[in-house]
């Protein structure tokens, strides 16, 4: 597949999605944000733009494309297992979601790919624009490792698509700034992450942003045990983001591309 096409197609749906999530925002929204949309939105916003166009000039190719490749030289893993195309579409899924979540812990935990990873942590808010605030060097790692895990089990392409097609919809859904009833939230974070269930990761204190790690699926943080169900402070006294960079003026897209660079006191 044409990796345009492909980045098109996830383009668009990204966009539908976002769409409801901020209307659902201004109908229903569960903070009121401390910095607000129009000093972080054209960062946020910007960044995007900015991912797509690094990823298009540096990696010549996307999952999918990582999956075909695999397919037509025989390689990876669920090849050798001769499974049914849907067993082996659910096992490509769930690895690579198993992959994303400990991926996001090694980020946490390796200095240098923290100072990467925390730019994503030190929006002063936490909304839907968040869920695609990434630095581009993060995004290109990712990507590449996600190459890899593909090619590594040979993940079916449908997999492979409708994965890196739901990554960027439940990203953007479990950002947003949400109000859901309580017994809803209690039964939905079951299936996927939540809204409630992601924030506590953006939280100031440091414990309880080494948890939740999970995207897509919950259940790696409660299997390996770095679930938390609810901030300290509860969600409307908790502090979103993180001790550095706490200046308004770092929420600029400038300053958002050179925060790896500057000094970290916080770690
Ligand atoms: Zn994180
Ligand atoms: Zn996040």
């Amino acid at each position: 597949m044409d990796p345009a096409i492909e980045l098109a197609a996830r383009l668009l749906f990204a966009a539908a999605v976002f769409a409801i999530m901020a209307a659902w925002e201004v109908w229903a929204p569960r903070r009121r944000l401390a910095a607000g949309r129009r000093s972080r939105w054209p960062g946020n916003l910007g960044i995007v733009v900015v991912d797509v166009l690094t990823v298009r000039l540096l990696v010549p190719t996307a999952a999918v494309g990582a999956s075909l490749y695999a397919a037509g030289h025989g390689i990876g893993l669920l090849h050798y297992l001769n499974l049914r195309l849907s067993v082996a579409a659910l096992l490509g899924f769930l690895v690579l979601d198993l992959a994303i979540y400990a991926q996001h812990v090694v980020f946490h935990q390796v200095p240098w790919l923290w100072r990467l990873h925390r730019m994503h942590h030190a929006d002063l808010d936490i909304d839907a624009t968040t869920g695609v605030r990434f630095h581009p060097i993060e995004i290109v790692l990712s990507l590449l490792i996600k190459l890899g895990v593909v090619a590594a089990i040979g993940a079916p392409a449908l997999a492979v698509l409708v994965f890196e097609v739901l990554l960027n919809a439940t990203s953007i859904f479990n950002h947003s700034n949400v109000r859901m009833p309580p017994p809803v939230d209690a039964r939905v974070r079951w299936l996927v992450v939540t809204p409630d269930m992601h924030r506590v990761h953006h939280s100031i204190i440091r414990a309880e942003t080494d948890s939740n790690f999970g995207f897509n699926f919950p259940w790696w943080d409660r299997l390996f045990g770095t679930y938390r169900a609810q901030p300290a402070q509860g969600h409307q006294g908790m502090t979103i983001g993180i001790d550095k960079f706490r200046d308004p003026a770092e929420l600029r897209l400038d300053r958002m591309l050179t925060q790896p660079f500057r000094d970290d006191a916080g770690r």
